[in-house]
């Protein structure tokens, strides 16, 4: 499959993603994940990223499409993709709409996930995240706890509160989400490719995308 996922921070991009991935092999492309790894690893894409990721503020479009552009070129072709938190501007859908074009490579739809403004913060604030870079395996305090001394279940690594998970930055990055994500909606559906998806739970949500595959 070829497809986009859109939706504010929280609203399971992550887990619905990943679900995907299960069905036809098609590789999770998530540009929050790639942006983590950076961090960590100290690259200058990484550490140029880290202050505004730490604000909840979007990393400027050069940088994402930089990255991006050699991210979609090395596996768009091969494999089918679920692009995850990207694209988050006008700017860079109207980047990703040339570049595919460029590839002769045509998406199935957009996923819009909806989900309740209360669901959301609930799940952000409760949200934890493996350390590890190459497992950050998604927890949550209330639902899916990680180990009782606060260890991965999968790699064992400590599972943290991301930075930008403070109250501040969950604030901010859906203003954020308001202000610039929200508009791609409108973009997309122009194009004729939009699908809602009321998404509460991540394996329903996953069996009606699937339905509209078919
Ligand atoms: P996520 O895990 O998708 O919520 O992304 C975490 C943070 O990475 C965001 O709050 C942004 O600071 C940054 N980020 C991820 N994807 C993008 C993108 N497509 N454009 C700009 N910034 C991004």
């Amino acid at each position: 499959m070829r497809i986009i996922l859109l939706g504010a921070p929280g609203a399971g991009k992550g887990t619905v993603a990943k679900l995907l991935t299960e069905l036809d092999g098609s590789v999770q492309i998530s540009t929050g994940d790639i942006l983590r790894a950076a961090v960590k690893e100290g690259t200058s894409l990484g550490k140029e990223a880290k202050q505004h990721m730490d604000r909840g503020d979007l990393v400027p479009d050069a940088l994402i499409m930089k990255m991006m552009e050699v991210r979609l070129q090395n596996d768009a072709g091969k494999k089918g993709f679920i692009l995850d938190g990207f694209p988050r501007t006008i700017p860079q859908a109207e980047a990703l709409r040339d570049l595919l074009k460029n590839l002769k490579i045509r998406l199935d739809f957009v996923v819009n996930l909806e989900v309740p403004k209360e669901v959301i913060l609930d799940r952000l604030t409760t949200r934890r995240t493996c350390s590890n870079p190459d497992c950050q395996e998604i927890y949550n305090i209330k639902s899916n706890p990680p180990t009782a001394d606060g260890k991965c279940k999968k790699c064992g690594s400590i599972v943290i509160q991301r930075e930008d998970e403070t109250e501040d930055a969950i604030i901010n990055r859906l203003e954020t989400y308001d202000k610039k994500t929200a508009l791609l909606i409108g973009f997309y559906e122009e194009e004729g490719l939009l699908k809602n998806f009321l998404s509460i739970n991540s394996k329903e949500t996953v069996e009606a995308i699937k339905k509209s595959l078919l």
